[in-house]
């Protein structure tokens, strides 16, 4: 299926979508979750037009790793979390609600975890969050 230019992160990467943004770099962009799983959900996106892993170049793939790796490391460090999850959905039977592949990386206590895309969460609520990311990257 062809590649949907009109998708939320799409948007997102145009700037005609707000977002609250903790990294940026030529190739991908980390974001706070809006309706977060769990408090400090972020996500990250490469700027490659892509749908899924499987639409990503292996060079999109590589970029995308890396800079999960990297906020991953800064989120677990902001919020001195035991476990960090890291999750990427592939199609809607899989869960996939936006078509621009995204990787989802949740700061994980046992105690914490609940479904994603259901409840927004307070805009400088996800700000506050964010400096604490940005502060360890
Ligand atoms: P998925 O089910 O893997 O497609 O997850 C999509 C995620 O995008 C969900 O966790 C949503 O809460 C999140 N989301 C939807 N719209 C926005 C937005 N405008 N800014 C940030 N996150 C969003």
């Amino acid at each position: 299926m062809a590649y949907d230019r009109n998708n939320i992160f799409a948007k997102i990467l145009r700037g005609e979508l707000p977002s609250v943004k903790v990294f940026e770099d030529e190739k991908t962009l980390a974001f706070m979750d809006i309706m977060p799983a769990t408090e400090g959900h972020t996500l990250v996106i490469p700027k490659e037009e892509a749908e899924t892993l499987f639409d990503l170049s292996g060079e999109g793939a590589t970029n995308l790793i890396k800079t999960t790796k990297r906020v991953a490391m800064a989120v677990k460090k902001a919020f001195d979390c035991p476990g960090v999850m890291i999750a990427q959905l592939n199609g809607a039977a899989a869960g996939q609600t936006i078509p621009h592949i995204h990787v989802h990386i949740l700061p994980r206590s046992q105690a914490n975890f609940s479904l994603h895309g259901r409840t927004r969460a307070d805009p400088g609520a996800l700000e506050a969050l964010a400096d604490k990311i940005r502060s360890q990257l």
